[in-house]
């Protein structure tokens, strides 16, 4: 047990070292974009502090990994989603730095890419052997009725609470309204939609209840759902990545277990 322990403590320390590299590149885009003289300060300093959020994103992550694997197995969980702070916050860094077309840029963009995709095969080895899944006995259920007002929708693969619809406040004012609450956003519905919709779940027709989000919701329906599965995911097992457009938000696409993808969130 020590022994496995041991060489579990050796591979987390490996990660490290991959993150001291990412760090070498970090620099390296920093010293880039302060040498340029056309770009505006306030853009600059934009720049320069999304490569560092992406880095410390990382180095969170690697933190969060390493109190795991001493034990704090909770910390599985805050681990995985710095990790994807990181992802959502490369994905960010990289879509500005193509501002600019010379080879050295693409050459640290091929780098950082990399060693991040390096960085994360690491971090999912050890997540998965720090949480082995277990074929739970228990099966997950499609959809999850709290009360009259609430029902919740579960990832089918961990169990994780995907989806939220209840009736509650409203964002902006006190006024009551149908809160949906999905892997990309929340959002607050007409309240009056409340009953079409909580039928539609207490016949656990989540088909139903993506065609009811393509029609009053969006063009993406429901967020955390494949239509070709028939199923919910949670964000991680939906694999969902942001994308970027010169340093804005774009889209967000999902691909499930079964390499169905959709865009989940425009
Ligand atoms: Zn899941
Ligand atoms: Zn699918």
């Amino acid at each position: 047990m020590n022994d496995e322990k041991n060489k579990r403590m050796e591979r987390i320390q490996k990660i490290r070292n991959f993150i001291q590299e990412l760090e070498d590149i970090k620099e390296s885009i920093i010293k880039f974009l302060n040498t340029r003289l056309k770009l505006d300060e306030v853009t600059k300093n934009l720049w320069i502090s999304d490569v560092k959020d992406f880095y410390y994103n990382t180095v969170s992550a690697w933190e969060m990994l390493n109190n795991a694997a001493n034990g704090n197995l909770k910390c599985v969980d805050d681990s995985k989603n710095f990790l994807h702070l990181a992802r959502g916050q490369l994905a960010k860094s990289i879509s500005e730095l193509k501002f600019y077309k010379e080879e050295l840029v693409s050459n640290l963009i091929k780098e950082v890419e990399i060693n991040f995709e390096k960085c994360w095969n690491a971090f999912y080895f050890e997540f998965e052997s720090l949480t082995p899944i277990n074929k739970s006995i228990k099966p997950i259920p499609r959809v999850i009725k709290i009360s009259s007002f609430e029902y919740h929708l579960p990832c089918s693969v961990c169990g994780k609470i995907s989806i939220t619809y209840k009736i509650g406040p409203d964002w902006l004012d006190d006024h009551e309204s149908l809160v949906y609450i999905g892997i990309t956003h929340s959002r607050s519905l007409r309240k009056d939609l409340a009953n079409m919709l909580f039928e539609i779940l207490d016949n656990e027709n989540l088909s139903g209840v993506h065609q009811f989000m393509l029609k009053y919701h969006s063009l993406e329906g429901l967020d955390a759902y494949c239509p070709e599965c028939d199923k919910i995911y949670c964000w991680e097992h939906y694999n969902a990545k942001e994308d970027y457009d010169d340093g804005f938000y774009d889209c967000t696409c999902g691909e499930c277990p079964n390499g169905h993808r959709r865009m989940i969130d425009d």
